[in-house]
């Protein structure tokens, strides 16, 4: 499929699931999304939001009923590559990465979601200390890297 056929082919307006999304403080949710043009806060350019992002945006993401579009994506792109992972975190982790390995900590069943490092490994794994399910118990979790996918999960011994 050539772009101007995708161009043609891609929804310009969608019909919103309102169960789907978190409503405002007056009860609103998004019964419907369009195509809307913005001006990026950062380089001035002007940018369609299209309806599937702010679909995935609201409906996926589940970001607040009120956000909208700031940044283009090439300004977006940038952003991401200046900022640093958090506190904890390889450097060379960027700050998505961060986020993506905190959500899966979250998801797993008896672990204190704080993180206290995550560490690039030789082999490419991401070791990540965390707290267990009482005080003083601390774990150790392998994900892989970039799916995060849990390789595996051992008891932190102090020597
Ligand atoms: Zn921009």
């Amino acid at each position: 499929m050539s772009e101007a056929e995708e161009q043609h082919e891609r929804p310009h307006f969608l019909v919103a699931k309102p169960a789907g999304q978190i409503p405002s403080k007056s009860s609103s949710v998004h019964l419907h999304y369009e195509d809307k043009e913005f001006r990026c806060n950062d380089c001035g350019k002007t940018e369609v939001w299209t309806a599937q992002e702010q679909q995935r945006c609201f409906e996926v993401e589940k970001r607040s009923y009120y956000t909208t579009a700031t940044r283009c994506a090439d300004c977006r792109r940038k952003r991401r590559q200046r900022e640093s992972p958090p506190r904890g975190f390889d450097e060379r982790l960027s700050r998505e990465d961060a986020s993506a390995i905190k959500k899966v900590v979250r998801s797993l069943p008896g672990i204190d979601p704080r993180i206290f490092s995550a560490n690039l490994t030789d082999d490419g794994t991401v070791e990540v200390l965390c707290g267990g399910a009482s005080i003083g118990d601390f774990l150790i979790l392998k994900f892989d890297d970039p799916d995060w996918v849990l390789q595996s999960r051992e008891p932190r011994l102090f020597s």
